[in-house]
């Protein structure tokens, strides 16, 4: 008698148990709910590129700057003393960053730029490292850091872009 009852409240449970699972997702559905989230992804999107990648690619100098937020030596990399007409982009992903025209001797060591040229490519943190509260100038498009922006440039907007070349391509003007 006792063991009837144990089958009994087993068989309720069970009846229990499958009226309250949830409908599962056949074959057909689950295989179109995850072509769905497939995403296209594009390999030659610069954004995308992993750490190792950029270790690979980049000049060891332009990697510590621009992946590894370092800072060069003042004075030392190739555009703090350049005055050539042309454009500078970023040295990951090509995205243009500034122009000669916006270049002014700063006397820091580092190109030095009034304001970027095409201003959606820069993006702009506050920077806490090293007990200094500073802004940190870095690309929208691939994350690069850059350098930092300062408020001691000339008139009219007073900032100072200060970049370090190592983040930095250069095209010269093309003369006509
Ligand atoms: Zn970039």
């Amino acid at each position: 008698m006792r063991a009837l009852n144990v089958s009994v409240i087993c068989f309720s449970f069970l009846l229990l148990f499958q009226a309250c699972e949830k409908p599962k997702i056949t074959a057909q559905s689950k295989n179109e709910s995850m072509k769905d989230t497939i995403v296209m992804q594009d390999e030659s999107n610069p954004a995308k590129r992993t750490d190792a990648e950029w270790k690979k690619i980049l000049p060891e100098e332009s990697y510590y700057v621009t992946r590894q937020k370092g800072t060069e030596k003042a004075f030392t990399g190739k555009f703090w003393n350049s005055h050539e007409d042309g454009k500078y982009y970023c040295i990951c992903c090509g995205a243009e960053l500034f122009t000669s025209e916006e270049k002014f001797d700063s006397e820091c060591g580092w190109p030095s730029y009034t304001e970027p040229s095409v201003p959606a490519n820069i993006k702009e943190n506050l920077d806490f490292s090293f007990g200094m509260v500073r802004t940190e100038v870095i690309c929208s498009k691939c994350g690069a850091h850059l350098g930092h922006v300062f408020k001691d440039g000339p008139k009219p907007n007073g900032l100072r872009y200060c970049i370090n070349s190592a983040a930095l391509n250069f095209k010269k003007k093309d003369k006509k």
